[in-house]
């Protein structure tokens, strides 16, 4: 497999997709450049090595093309970034785009439009009535299957080699992040930098386990977690279930839970999660007390109970202090960690020491010698908003891509380049 250390790009046109879906405020100002940054690396690699770039990214969910969603909105801000000043092709496709790439000299970087303009991007149809029927709905997807791969061919065209360092969609088989890849044999595409390092931390976790392992598992739902729960119940020695979802397991067990999130539909999904936990000797380590609220909101009044004695109309929002220690000590023995999502509604201030104290925990283990991969929306939040980032091993930029990966599918994206 080509990889980007070993790439000469002397002379040589790049098309880069990258992930520069962005926070912008209402007059288009980037509030948050974190993934931009990311990018860096490559793009500096590239130029410095004397080739030219060709960048291809989305931002935002675009309906057809919509200037809000314009990518003429972060141009400023990348030639600050890059040293360079940055070139832009109003459109994806189309002349003005094809006559820019080639007249790109080394040193040089231009900008395509959002590539989501296009339906051929994802290879999704646009624009069906409501009432469309089935037929109506498989001829549109054909179409538009098929037009998708001129749209490919046409990006593929710009360059001489590609290069992946998104992997915010690397789960994701559309034009630019997947099917593009086979216009370029293996010795001209590769992996970004950033790439490398999400698929380097996420084969660490699940193929170089070093024991005991331990996952966290946060968040609102058990039923958007399932998949990864079995899966990591083949890997791991600990499985630490957090947040709301331990309402679930808890009214399953015949806890009284008040009014705290619960999926009823998952109360057997819930003990079948348990008995498989058993059967497999993981050690399933579930809250045994909870921070309570007598409403959903930051200033609620609050107390602590036990997780299964919590009052009529109360409700929990985040782990009690009897549970913090339980996790911590089993976090700090641990020797690979992975967290996903918060142990409470860390959103609210009042309902953060959980969440603070596992990241702490983490901090803590990942000094005396252990892996530790935060990822996955919400937990990247939480690690910054406490200031943790820096003393964990790798924290995610993926968030769908990266739960993908731990259920164990294999990502289009990274597939296109391996294969
Ligand atoms: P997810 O996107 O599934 O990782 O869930 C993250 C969300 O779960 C955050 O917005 C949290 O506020 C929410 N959450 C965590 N614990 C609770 C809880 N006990 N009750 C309600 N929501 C929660």
């Amino acid at each position: 497999m080509q990889t980007i250390d070993k790439f000469n790009f002397a002379g040589k046109k790049a098309f880069v997709r990258v992930d520069f879906n962005v926070p912008l405020d209402e007059n288009f100002n980037i509030t948050d450049d974190t993934r931009m940054r990311a990018a860096l690396p490559t793009l500096k690699k590239i130029l410095a090595d004397g080739g030219s770039i060709i960048i291809g990214s989305h931002l935002g969910r675009p309906k057809g093309v919509a200037d809000k969603f314009s990518l003429k909105h972060i141009l400023n801000h990348l030639s600050e970034l890059l040293g360079v000043e940055v070139q832009f092709a109003n459109d994806c496709m189309g002349e003005e785009a094809a006559t820019k790439s080639a007249a790109l000299k080394p040193g040089e970087v231009l900008v395509l439009e959002n590539l989501r303009f296009y339906a051929e991007e994802e290879g999704k149809p646009r624009g069906l009535a409501e009432d469309a029927t089935d037929e109506e709905k498989a001829a549109a997807k054909k179409a538009v299957k098929e037009s998708q791969k001129e749209f490919t061919k046409k990006l593929a065209s710009y360059a001489d080699c590609y290069v992946n360092d998104a992997f915010g969609t690397a789960h994701r088989a559309h034009a630019s992040t997947a099917l593009i890849a086979k216009y370029f044999d293996a010795d001209n595409k590769m992996f970004g930098y950033l790439m490398e390092k999400e698929v380097k931390a996420v084969d660490k976790v699940l193929n170089d386990i070093h024991r005991p392992f331990t996952a966290i598992m946060g968040g609102s739902k058990v039923s958007s977690k399932i998949d990864i729960i079995e899966n990591l119940l083949n890997k791991v020695d600990n499985l630490i279930i957090a947040g709301g979802m331990t309402y679930t397991f808890t009214k399953a067990m015949g806890g009284k839970i008040g009014v705290s999130i619960c999926e009823d539909d998952k109360l057997d999904l819930a003990l079948d999660l348990m008995k498989k936990a058993k059967e497999k000797g993981v050690n399933l380590v579930l809250a045994v007390d909870a921070k309570i609220a007598d409403s959903f909101s930051n200033d609620a009044n609050t107390q602590f109970c036990n997780v299964n004695e919590i009052p009529d109309g109360w409700e929990g929002l985040d782990i009690g202090p009897k549970t913090e220690e339980i996790f911590a000590n089993v976090i700090k023995q641990s020797k690979t960690i992975l967290w996903n999502g918060p142990t409470g509604v860390f959103e609210f201030d009042n309902f953060t020491h959980g969440s603070r104290a596992v990241g702490e925990a983490i901090v803590e283990a990942t000094k005396n010698g252990a892996f530790s991969l935060v990822g996955g929306g919400d937990s990247v939040a939480c690690v910054n908003k406490f200031g943790l980032a820096s003393g964990v091993s790798y924290v995610s930029t993926g968030g769908g891509a990266l739960l993908e990966a731990i259920e164990g599918k294999v990502l289009p994206g990274i597939a296109a380049i391996q294969e």
